[in-house]
């Protein structure tokens, strides 16, 4: 579990892209939350949130030149550093 810790590095873009789904997350929030809004409004501002949180997913999975981002902490992108891990052990 430590090596897997110490493997995570700092992605500026990865920060960028957590900031922008959270911001677009929290502002839909807000604006239900404080008028009515119209369908097709509605449908924009969950459409604009799925963007950033595509986003975000693309480049957890494939945003270092077709590989997973190292800064992630989803298990999804840490398989070769497990498989990696147990090949070194074995
Ligand atoms: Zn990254």
């Amino acid at each position: 579990m430590s090596s897997l810790i110490a493997a995570q590095t700092h992605c500026d873009e990865l920060e960028r892209l957590r900031r922008e789904a959270a911001a677009a997350l929290l502002e839909a929030k807000k604006i239900r939350r404080t008028r009515d809004v119209s369908i097709d409004e509605d449908e924009e501002l969950t459409r604009r949130s799925h963007r950033k949180i595509n986003a975000l997913i693309k480049h957890l999975l494939s945003g270092h030149d077709g590989s997973p981002c190292p800064a992630g902490d989803r298990p999804i992108v840490k398989t070769s550093v497990l498989r990696d891990a147990s090949l070194v052990r074995s």
